[in-house]
């Protein structure tokens, strides 16, 4: 089955809005089983979106379509789909019924303006919006079934899964299997050699590599009948990049360590510089953190490092604030001052000023603190302010995710 989708709106040409409908589409009919083969954007213009309806209509059996089903006068999308289909506006009945629907729950009732969303195609088939107050429909051109949606992405995803996607579904085959493996701290081309020979030309497994910075994600596909293959082959990758892999499908790096560290029992303490508290705010956005995250010190200035975390001042000043020394003293002095199993530090020069030829901007110092040792490693980060704080974080992150699998014994596998 040949499907294609279209966006409407001005907005999406312009830059101002990013087009998360087609990619959501692509991905939701993928799961189904289909796949995009073409997608068209145009502006909120009459002439231009009939034009696309019928290149589109001509060539697929499917089009998906979103945007310009609003009450303004830049929605045109009704009136257009009416003209490549070689018909009329009428009010729909189905469609005023779905707007008084609307208006009871909605204080001081609808504008006016809202009935002009009641104005549709002649002999289109409706789609429920049970979000908002434009309908969606159907329209068939050329023998193509062109399914309508609002272009509010919230309203859009609840209808595609609930009208359309069920439809669709029985006309396509047995979907693909996909597994996505999430990676850090390993480059692509260092991943294809260690991969070699997995992947063989003709395998029935597909892998693809998609740069999600600083995460690569590995996506492997299969037709459904070589799911047996598909699970061997992500085996495989496991075994060849081990550690690297931090996550799999939609799991995140944050989830993943709020599992480990729920499973290990232990507590945690930051003590940020260079980040800004951003390593705290990112374990604190999972649920549940409280059990083991006791504090984060975002100790930006020389005289915070020393009063928070007794960072002696003579350290910084022989050695400097970013410098192996301070992180050191940093973690060991968060985890006194919290009573923590373990505390991890961070200091580093994000630019786009202070750095220096020995300690140039991106120079990150990150610290971890247990009962026994602290460890300290150097970094030299690229990028502006904004990548070297979130690689540092990211970087943070995957250190405890590190420490806590080798505590375990790699038994937190994902
Ligand atoms: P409305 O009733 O809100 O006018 P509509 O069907 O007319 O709905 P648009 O006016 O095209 O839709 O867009 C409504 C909102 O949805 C806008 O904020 C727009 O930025 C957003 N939007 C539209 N199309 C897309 C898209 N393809 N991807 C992401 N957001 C989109
Ligand atoms: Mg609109």
């Amino acid at each position: 089955m040949k499907i294609a989708t279209l966006s409407i709106g001005d907005e999406l040409l312009t830059g101002e809005t990013v087009d998360t409908n087609a990619s959501h589409i692509a991905d939701r009919l993928y799961d189904a089983g289909g796949r995009v083969f073409k997608h068209l954007t145009v502006p909120d213009d009459v002439e231009a979106i009939a034009a696309a309806l019928r290149e589109l209509a001509g060539e697929s059996d499917v089009v998906v379509v979103t945007g310009g089903l609003g009450p303004t006068p830049d929605d045109y999308t009704a009136q257009a789909a009416a003209v490549a289909a070689g018909t009329e506006l009428e009010l729909s009945q189905g469609a005023l019924a779905h707007l008084a629907r609307f208006e009871e729950r909605i204080k001081g009732g609808l504008h006016p303006a809202n009935r002009r969303q009641a104005l549709l195609p002649k002999g289109c088939t409706l789609i429920d919006n049970p979000l908002g107050t434009a309908c969606g429909f159907v329209v068939n051109i050329s023998g193509a079934d062109l399914f309508f949606l609002p272009g509010v992405p919230y309203e859009m995803e609840r209808m595609l899964a609930e009208s359309v996607l069920p439809p669709l579904a029985k006309r396509l085959p047995a979907p693909w299997r996909r597994v996505t493996l999430k990676l850090f701290g390993i480059p692509e081309a260092a991943i294809a050699e260690r991969l070699a020979g997995v992947f063989p030309e003709n395998s029935p497994v597909q892998l693809a590599y998609c740069v999600k910075y600083p995460e690569i994600h590995l996506i492997l596909r299969s037709a459904a009948e070589h799911a047996g293959l598909l699970k061997e082959a992500v085996e495989a990758v496991r075994e060849r990049l081990e550690s690297f892999v931090f996550a799999k499908d939609g799991e995140t790096m944050d989830d993943r360590l709020a599992l480990l560290f729920r499973e290990s029992g232990l507590t945690l303490a930051l003590a940020e510089s260079c980040t800004g508290g951003m390593i705290a705010s990112r374990i604190t956005a999972v649920a549940g953190s409280s059990a083991y995250f006791l504090e984060g010190n975002v100790t930006y200035s020389n005289e915070a490092k020393t009063r928070m975390l007794k960072v002696p001042a003579e350290l910084i000043e022989a050695h400097g604030a970013v410098s192996s020394e301070v992180a050191r003293a940093m973690a060991t002095g968060a985890r006194e001052a919290a009573g923590s199993d373990l505390a991890l530090s961070v200091t580093g020069i994000a630019g786009p000023d202070g750095g220096t030829a020995e300690k140039p901007v991106g120079t990150v110092y990150l610290a971890l603190a247990d009962a026994s040792c602290c460890l300290v490693e150097r970094y030299n980060f690229q990028g502006d302010r904004a990548g070297v704080r979130s690689i540092t974080c990211f970087t943070a992150l995957d250190w405890l995710r590190n420490y806590l699998l080798t505590l375990h014994g790699k038994t937190g596998r994902n």
